[in-house]
């Protein structure tokens, strides 16, 4: 099967119960942003710029799980900010598997490994020895880390910790492949440790999902590259949505990095040409997501915005419309979907009903209306039958052959040569157009890679 079969009756069984009660609105996936405090800055983030990211601010473990209880979708994703600095992190993930949600974590993997170390220095017994040699042989711990996980006093023993299991996925943030990848996240070594932590969540018996925003520059052979790469690594699935310019991100663009939004997101007609492929990748590759999505993205049909279905609930509530546009906040779920007006927000039949949600396409939108049955067509609920109940795609066996370590790992200090090229079109008084964030096939990135 595609997804756990445990999963998959248990989304199932949600909607069924809600259509049979004839539910309005209801929600399918919480978005949880429990803090927007981060490591990173990446290129086209958001939540950074729109939020504030002190400490200080942070939903209280309580109110999170109460949200989630209040909402009752079935799928959980906490993201962020980096979810890992949530201070309860392990307490918040135990919460929402007791109340029997499927989490996401969603990690620009970074603190995967630490925390993974604190799981092992939990359950450590000499019995874990061969687990741990295989993670020093593979250089995803030290001898040093192995040493403090053997030698785990009674308050590491008793840690509350996060373990694997089937209803939890680490939904990685990767955008590319090393040199793509580094640039859009502003930092060189981020892929480099993402893949080490995969390969250990791996070993360890974690599920781990790659979450990954397409943009203007982003070139969709590297992409498929990339998903042949982490489908060999063992990955569980792959979530993928086209980059949109809303509003945070279009400022910060303009103010930070001196770049015209329009240089770096999608249009419609764009996405639809970067996603023309997606229904190969989708039975090459675990792609989460309906195939009635998928085909949305092709441009193959249209579907209606159902926002409501994936809600976001952050510091300031409950964030409406969507995930990515910011006209209110409410304090209550039910309190959203009553006074938001939804039928101000979306495209119907190619006409934006407001002008910002013209070009987008993203997954938090749309997804949910492939699983929902609105612009249902003959066939469709066969579709998404099929597509998650059907065996799951084998691991790519080529993955071993995909040039992943583009970037600093053969010796490029990219960032640098990037930076020193913002520089010289600053001098020269030009703009930043394809600067940033790729190999893009329209305009070359100005610090482009030597081959
Ligand atoms: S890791 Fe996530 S939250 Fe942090 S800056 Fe990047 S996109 Fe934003
Ligand atoms: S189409 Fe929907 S998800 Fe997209 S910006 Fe508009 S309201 Fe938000």
């Amino acid at each position: 099967m595609r997804f756990p079969f445990a999963l998959s009756a248990k989304i199932a069984a949600h909607i069924i119960k809600h259509k049979m009660r004839r539910t309005p609105k209801f929600a399918m996936v919480l978005q949880l942003e429990p803090l927007h405090t981060c490591n990173l800055t990446c290129t086209g983030c958001g939540r950074i710029r729109e939020y504030s990211t002190n400490l200080k601010d942070m939903v209280p473990l309580e109110k999170c799980l109460a949200v989630a209880q209040e909402c009752d979708a079935p799928m959980v994703s906490i993201c962020g900010g980096e979810p890992l600095i949530y201070p309860k992190i392990e307490e918040l993930v135990q919460g929402l598997l007791t109340q029997g949600r499927i989490v996401y974590v969603c990690t620009n993997g970074m603190f995967m490994r630490k925390k993974m170390r604190d799981y092992l220095a939990a359950i450590y017994t000499p019995a874990q020895e061969p687990i741990l040699q295989r993670l020093l042989a593979e250089k995803l711990i030290s001898a040093k880390e192995a040493e403090t996980i053997r030698q785990a006093d009674a308050s590491a023993r008793s840690k509350l910790v996060i373990r694997p299991t089937s209803w939890m996925y680490w939904n990685v943030h990767i955008d590319g492949l090393e040199y793509t990848h580094d640039l859009i996240v502003e930092r060189e070594g981020v892929f480099k440790e993402c893949v080490q932590a995969i390969k250990m969540a791996k070993i360890l018996g974690y599920q781990v999902a790659t979450n990954t925003t397409v943009y203007k520059e982003t070139d969709v052979t590297e992409i498929e590259e990339m998903f042949k790469f982490f489908s060999w690594l063992g990955c569980d699935g792959h979530t993928i949505s086209p980059g949109y310019d809303y509003d945070a991100a279009k400022k910060d663009m303009v103010k930070r990095l001196g770049r015209d939004p329009k240089q770096f997101f999608l249009t419609r007609d764009m996405t639809r040409q970067k996603f023309a492929r997606i229904m190969d990748w989708g039975r090459a590759f675990t792609i989460f997501g309906t195939p009635v999505y998928q085909e949305f993205l092709a441009g193959r049909r249209e579907l209606t915005c159902t926002a409501w279905a994936i809600p976001t609930y952050n510091i300031r509530g409950w964030k409406a419309p969507c995930y990515l546009m910011t006209d209110g906040h409410y304090g209550g779920y039910a309190e959203m979907l009553e006074k938001v007006v939804w039928e101000n927000y979306g495209v119907v039949d190619g006409k934006a009903r407001d002008p910002r949600c013209e070009n987008c396409m993203v997954h938090c939108g749309y997804d949910p209306s492939g699983a929902l049955g609105t612009n249902y067509q003959r066939g469709d609920n066969w579709k998404n039958f099929k597509y998650n109940f059907w065996p799951r795609p084998k691991p790519f066996a080529g993955g071993d052959k995909v040039i992943a370590y583009t970037g600093v790992s053969i010796g490029k200090g990219h960032l640098a040569e990037a930076k020193a090229a913002v520089k010289a079109a600053d001098a020269a008084g030009s703009q930043h157009v394809g600067t940033f964030c790729g190999t893009g096939d329209e305009a070359k990135p100005l610090g482009a890679k030597a081959e």
